[in-house]
């Protein structure tokens, strides 16, 4: 589809209605073997992998069709679909890595992306190096001639640091590492990783994608034919691939995201505002409120924030942080985001830094503003801070 607008790709997307008996959402293949018609056939897709449809963990319509319109929403040349965020991010990793390579992280990265690549990947010889998010055009002493791939998230996750994500890709260009990027909180609908030198697009489709909190999926779009063959083929050795049922929640969950993330953001800022306001609150981390260090940046390279962010909360007791938390009514307690529901989670960012510390005193709050009612959410919060207070 040319010159439309995401929201617009995000309901056509994938579907294809006319060769469907004009069912509007494609059918659901659930698949392991394939059958050939005669050896000349089989033969045939032995020589053709990623085209002939062979086999299920390859790939079915189903698969395709949630590709091809992760693919178009990104902009990318074609996408390759995993069964977790994580997986996409472990996937992307080794598709471009081999040992005696050097990688660098942002050391704002999810927790588990910097255990992969600390634990699996240093494992298989590969030289593991976190930076500063805020690093910038000066990531260019960092770089080696043997250095294969910049890892980014931006925001980065818990503390929500914008990266200058061109100026990064830039650099990384001069010694041809590929440039991936942790997507998940723009989405494609925020932030253009393409638009910004970026060669692969990551998403934890778990989140914003499915949107109900009912599926595990991932995707990793690749800017170009040849990085897709790479990741592909990857995801096909390490037998890579996401069930049915979940990516048809990826693909129904695709129709609604533009709405959805209207209301993630709308509420977000609401919540984000009346926190900051809050004696008990001395930070809020949002990079849509111009307080934010990296609010610039956002604003240059961004379109739009999402629900997720954080406040940092003043020192308290345990106790007083329990109860805060325990009598909470709409908000959950668990980990994950990007359903409907609104949740908060004690984020410790110390425990997952190294290129730089976090020495905040106090608790920061990992916020995701779901679809309830702002005001509602806020009389939660309002009645959580007077148990906090009381049990002072
Ligand atoms: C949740 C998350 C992931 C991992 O996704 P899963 O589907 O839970 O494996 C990766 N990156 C970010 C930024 C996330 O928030």
């Amino acid at each position: 589809m040319k010159d439309v607008a995401k929201d617009t790709i995000l309901v056509h997307a994938g579907r294809d209605p006319k060769n469907n008996h004009g069912i509007v959402n494609p059918p659901v293949y659930h698949c392991s073997t394939v059958l050939f018609p005669t050896l000349d056939a089989l033969e045939d897709s032995d020589r053709r992998p990623f085209e002939v449809i062979n086999y299920g963990r390859v790939g079915t319509p189903t698969t395709f069709a949630f590709e091809k319109a992760v693919a178009e929403l990104e902009g990318g040349f074609g996408a390759v679909n995993t069964g977790s965020g994580l997986s996409a991010i472990s996937i992307a990793l080794s598709a471009v890595t081999k040992a005696g390579d050097h990688v660098l992280i942002t050391d704002s990265a999810y927790g588990p992306t910097r255990r992969f690549a600390n634990e699996t990947l240093k494992g298989y010889g590969v030289e593991v190096e976190f930076f500063d998010p805020n690093i910038g055009a000066g990531i260019a002493a960092l770089l080696r001639p043997n250095t294969c791939a910049v890892f980014l998230e931006s925001p980065g996750s818990l503390t929500f640091e914008i990266q200058d994500v061109p100026a990064i890709a830039a650099a990384a260009k001069t010694v041809g590492a590929v440039v991936m990027i942790d997507n998940t909180w723009a989405t494609p609908l925020f932030f253009r990783p393409f638009d910004h030198g970026v060669d692969l697009s990551i998403h934890a489709a778990t989140k914003y994608m499915v949107g109900h909190a009912d599926a595990m999926l991932g995707a990793i779009v690749c800017r170009d034919e040849a990085l897709w063959t790479t990741v592909k083929k990857t995801a096909t050795r390490f037998g890579v691939c996401a069930g049915p049922d979940d990516l048809f929640l990826g693909l129904r969950g695709l129709r609604s995201m533009a709405v959805r993330l209207k209301q993630h953001q709308e509420s977000a800022l609401i919540l984000a505002d009346w926190l900051a306001a809050r004696p008990d609150i001395t930070r809020v981390l949002h990079p849509a409120r111009p307080d934010f260090p990296g609010h610039a940046l956002w604003k240059r390279d961004f379109t739009g924030s999402s629900g997720l962010f954080s406040a940092l909360l003043t020192p308290v007791p345990r106790a007083a942080l329990a109860a805060f938390f325990d009598g909470l009514e709409l908000f959950g307690i668990g980990y994950s985001w990007g359903g409907f529901e609104s949740l908060i989670l004690p984020a410790r960012p110390a425990g997952v830094r190294t290129a730089t510390r976090w020495d905040e005193p106090g608790h920061l709050l990992r916020f995701h503003a779901g679809l309830e009612h702002p005001d509602d959410l806020i009389r939660d919060l309002d009645a959580a801070f007077r148990r906090l207070n009381a049990a002072l």
